[in-house]
């Protein structure tokens, strides 16, 4: 059996551990062989060849550092890529396949980036020999009989040309400087200019220099950029990151119109409503995260999905869950708490020229509030509000309550973990540390972790606080779809233990549909005003957001779990005429 092993570098300390203990431990390296030895870089490295795979080393390593891995039979070959000795290994690709549009899903740390780098031609692959790039006829050659062969033979032939968004958008404004529009016209090689800025609402900031635009436009500029390169692949990483529905909705009306004969799409991304929407195919990553990563066959998104949610790859004979992951068709029932823990009366506040405003509700003990809406509308100033980080100018906001707030930007700084979850890690080991695996990352400084690492310390930092409240702002940013759900499994459950409420904004609305037990509703005009409506229940909530963007949506027949219906057709009207939108 042929297996891996990887030893994390940035957890690996030899002074520490007392001199490389795992060496010491090794049976091989105890019987005269150098199975665990002293790298070049100090760390200690495993030659995989002589591991038998007893785990002695995993268990008593202090630091979580190394993992060994047995390949599941069919993978049992050299990976397609290897960034180094004891580093992460990639098996397979997904494959672009032109007229459709192909999305990638799968948790962090399986590989989906650096699978779309090699398509895109952005990182060389290098076959498993990690001291030289594969040449492409070494390529074609690996991928033989297989539909990637034909991809790679035309990538060989000079004849795919690709186009690439790359996942982290926050980086544009230190690589480029100028405006909107500068940005698009050297960006325009289809001269379509108007209708894609338009189309994504960029009109009104174009003459807005880059470094003052905010998460959302950039991420729009980024996609608007990429989609106005000539190219016959087109490649976007994350294209919902920061973006309200109605956006992700335009950006995926755009992404499809990209695909025809001579086109092909491959799109990752972990809003499930939104890849559902937006692609033909999906292939599923699987495999260990930071370990390695693999492709499978492609299928049908609507299957594709459902697999991913029954967490079994029946083919592959790959269990990636111990759980499927349930939907109900009609909303649960939720008893409402007797103690109100805060209201607010006529509530307005000015900002610039934007105009919040809040009639009138109340929070009750246990509620789990999701909040939707466009961005701009004054959400995270109502939430600030509420938190009293912020006075209303008019109205009155009951102050009785202790308030926990997670901001929707983090702000790194060189603070240890430790140090933040200190209370975390006293009294919820078992309900925030261990679910959200924050253990490896206590030595880390917040200003070393990656934007999802940073998000679950946030959060557990967040519900480990003191508190009758709690308002969480976009805490699906930067977490894969497990962990989206992981987090609101964990919200139900320490509100459920501690009778206390919560609010969360976001705009995964799968997410806020499997967390919430009511719904308020954000309309206006965003910039100009903000409408703040509800606690409704539920149903009334979907409905009244989903009318206001004029959308319904479906049930899967099985999995339960809601996806778009195409504007105008049969079950779209009968749905409006019946006013279910989304619980029919
Ligand atoms: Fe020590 Fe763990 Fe590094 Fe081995 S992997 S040298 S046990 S810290
Ligand atoms: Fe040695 Fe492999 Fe056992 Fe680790 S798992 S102690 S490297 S034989």
């Amino acid at each position: 059996m042929k297996r891996i092993a990887v030893v994390d570098k940035d957890k690996c300390n030899p002074a520490g551990c007392g001199n490389y203990l795992c060496a010491k431990l090794c049976p091989i390296d105890r019987e005269g062989s150098d199975c665990i030895f002293v790298g070049d870089d100090k760390k200690a490295k495993i030659d995989e060849a002589l591991c038998i795979g007893c785990g002695i080393c995993v268990h008593r390593c202090p630091f979580g550092a190394i993992e060994i891995i047995n390949l599941p039979v069919e993978l049992e070959r050299n990976p397609i890529h290897r960034y180094g000795q004891n580093e992460f290994a990639l098996y397979s690709l997904p494959t672009p396949i032109f007229g459709k549009v192909v999305g990638v899903l799968g948790v962090n740390g399986i590989g989906k980036s650096t699978a779309i780098k090699i398509i895109a031609g952005v990182l060389k692959p290098n076959l498993g020999d990690f001291t030289r790039a594969a040449t492409f006829q070494e390529v074609v050659g690996y991928f033989k009989g297989t539909e990637a062969q034909a991809f790679f033979e035309a990538v060989r032939d000079g004849k795919i040309v690709p186009a690439y968004k790359p996942q982290s958008v926050d980086k544009i404004p230190q690589q480029f400087s100028g405006s909107v529009r500068d940005l698009l016209t050297k960006a325009d090689q289809k001269g379509q200019f108007t209708q894609i800025t338009q189309s994504l609402d960029l009109t009104k900031i174009l003459d807005n220099d880059i470094k003052n635009i905010s998460g959302g436009e950039l991420q729009r500029v980024a996609i608007a950029a990429t989609a106005l390169k000539k190219a016959n692949l087109y490649i976007f990483d994350e294209p919902t990151s920061y973006l309200d529905i109605k956006q992700r909705l335009k950006v995926s009306d755009l992404i499809k119109c990209l695909a025809d004969d001579h086109t092909a799409v491959l799109v990752i991304d972990h809003d499930l409503i939104i890849l559902d929407y937006m692609t033909d195919l999906v292939h599923l990553m699987y495999g260990k995260e930071r370990v390695f990563g693999a492709v499978s066959l492609p299928k049908s998104t609507r299957t594709g999905i459902n697999v991913y949610l029954g967490g079994y790859l029946k083919e592959e004979n790959i269990r990636f869950r111990d759980h499927e992951i349930h939907f109900g068709s009609k909303p649960p029932d939720h008893k409402e708490g007797k103690t109100i823990v805060s209201s607010w009366k006529d509530v307005s506040k000015k900002l610039g020229n934007f105009l919040l405003s809040a009639a009138g509700g109340s929070i009750r003990q246990s509620d789990i509030i999701g909040i939707l809406g466009e961005n701009g509308i004054g959400k995270t100033s109502f939430i600030k509000m509420l938190a009293k980080a912020m006075d209303p100018d008019f109205g009155v906001i009951d102050e009785k309550v202790m308030v926990a707030y997670k901001p929707q930007y983090l702000q790194p700084n060189s603070e240890l973990v430790l140090t933040v979850l200190h209370d975390a890690i006293a009294r919820y080991e078992a309900q925030l540390i261990k679910p959200l695996n924050l253990k490896g990352l206590f030595t880390k400084q917040l200003d070393q972790l990656s934007g999802g690492e940073l998000q679950r310390v946030a959060i557990a930092h967040c519900l480990s606080q003191k508190a009758d409240l709690y308002l969480l702002d976009e805490p699906s940013a930067h977490l894969d779809v497990e962990q989206r759900l992981l987090v609101s499994r964990i919200i139900h459950d320490l509100m459920e233990l501690r009778g206390t409420s919560c609010i969360v904004i976001d705009h995964d609305l799968l997410f806020i549909d499997y967390l919430s037990k009511k719904i308020m509703v954000f309309d206006g005009e965003p910039a100009v005003r903000g409408e703040v409506h509800g606690p409704f229940s539920m149903q009334d909530g979907m409905n009244k957001f989903l009318s206001n963007l004029n959308m319904t949506f479906r049930r899967d027949h099985e999995s339960n779990r809601p996806r778009a219906n195409k504007p105008g057709s049969q079950m779209d009207r009968e749905q409006k005429a019946e006013n279910k939108l989304y619980y029919s």
